[in-house]
């Protein structure tokens, strides 16, 4: 089969979904790769470096590149004029947000086209290896720290120095999936006093092992657990007692990072207005979440808010910030997923595989979750 890996159309991405390893790996297993001019500039990948392994250049939006490749490797979504010009039965791997997303179901069922959105890749440890999600939430987790350290105005670390002693910051980290436990890792090694609030009560053991304090969810009935390892939403009553439970802490905090989320769904709303009155100017919020509502009120997608001396980041594309790390995990996550269906020089789905079934979202212009995608389920 032909892949094409393109430019990245989507504004701010400096991501490429492949890597000369990853190139050649697919070479190896018989695969033609084309990639467009350019297409690895902002990761840190030049043409040369794809060309001399045997990958073909091609110009940017190359009519006959996108209407021969059987397979476009991509980090988002290409535009609906790009889709356009695939050919019937061609195959778009990516992160595709497919979440409510009606126009890109449209556009595969015009082109008749088959697509794999990772966001929607089974949890099960078969997949671990391509899990997309994951590798970039790792990313999110560690530079959400950085990016809180550099605002702060205090030091991270306990020190002792002649001018006296300094106290260690005190960080909170929401939510402790993937990214919420790599910034508790990130933020114990430049060495804060490290407190986390999950509502699944596995998460527990996880963050007590990283050397960080477990903050237990309020106990009431309506407690969202979790289903498929992913949160459930949490009940108006169930976020009432856990913003009540979280203002003491906050009050307390130098920096707050968000990670609580729910796919699918808007992101819980854990701190208010109120909560960040009580909190000390100079403090900083990181949200993770803003571009899903936000886990607190008043971030920006790309903005830093100051709200009365404390700092208020929505970081939404903190993994386009590791670009080239970025790249080359998320390069070597399709390679995982796409080894086995590329068997003896052929594209072969097996559409009854519990993977490949969780993710493909349309097989040749037939859209197969159709709650996910206009409806936002
Ligand atoms: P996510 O981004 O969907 O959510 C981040 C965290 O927010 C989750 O831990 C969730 O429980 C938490 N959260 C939701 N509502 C909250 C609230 N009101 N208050 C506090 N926290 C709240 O999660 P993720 O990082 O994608 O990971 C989800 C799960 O999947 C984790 O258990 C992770 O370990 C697991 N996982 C499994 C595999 C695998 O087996 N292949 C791979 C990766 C992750």
């Amino acid at each position: 089969p032909r892949l094409l890996i393109p430019v990245e159309s989507a504004m701010g991405e400096t991501r490429v979904a492949a890597s000369p390893d990853t190139v050649k790996k697919f070479l190896s297993l018989g695969s033609k790769v084309a990639i467009e001019r350019g297409a690895g500039l902002a990761a840190g990948f030049v043409d040369g470096d794809f060309n001399t392994i045997g990958a073909e250049l091609v110009a940017p939006g190359d009519s006959q590149a996108w209407s021969e490749a059987d397979v476009v490797l991509c980090v988002q979504s290409p535009s609906a004029s790009a889709l356009a010009r695939m050919r019937s039965g061609a195959l778009v791997v990516g992160l595709l947000a497919p979440y409510a997303n009606s126009s890109l179901a449209a556009s595969l069922k015009t082109a008749k086209l088959s697509a794999m959105a990772l966001e929607l890749l089974p949890r099960i440890s078969r997949a671990q290896s391509a899990d997309a999600l994951s590798s970039q939430a790792n990313i999110a987790g560690y530079k959400a720290v950085l990016l809180a350290a550099a605002a702060l105005d205090r030091y991270f670390p306990m020190l002792m120095t002649a001018a006296g002693t300094v106290q260690p910051a005190r960080v909170v980290v929401l939510g402790a999936g993937v990214a919420g436990l790599q910034a508790v890792a990130t933020a114990k090694r430049l060495g804060a006093v490290v407190y986390v609030s999950d509502v699944r009560s596995a998460v527990k053991e996880q963050v007590e092992s990283l050397g960080a304090r477990f903050i237990e969810p309020p106990e009431i009935d309506q407690r969202p657990d979790e289903s498929g390892g992913y949160a459930k939403q949490a009940s108006e009553a169930f976020l009432t007692a856990q913003r009540e439970q979280l203002s003491n802490q906050l009050a307390q905090a130098d920096v707050v990072i968000c990670t609580a989320q729910v796919p699918g769904r808007k992101a819980p709303r854990l701190i208010s207005d109120l909560m960040l009155d009580r909190m000390r100017p100079g403090a900083v919020v990181v949200d993770l979440a803003v571009e899903q509502g936000g886990n607190c009120a008043n971030t920006r997608p790309g903005e830093t808010v100051d709200r009365n001396g404390v700092k208020l980041i929505g970081a939404s594309d903190l993994p386009c910030s590791v670009p080239n790390h970025a790249s080359a995990l998320y390069s070597r996550n399709l390679v995982a997923l796409l080894e086995p269906v590329l068997k003896d020089g052929q594209l072969s789905l097996n559409i009854e595989d519990e993977l490949i079934a969780g993710c493909l979202i349309s097989h040749n212009g037939v859209i197969r979750h159709d709650d996910v995608l206009n409806t936002g389920g």
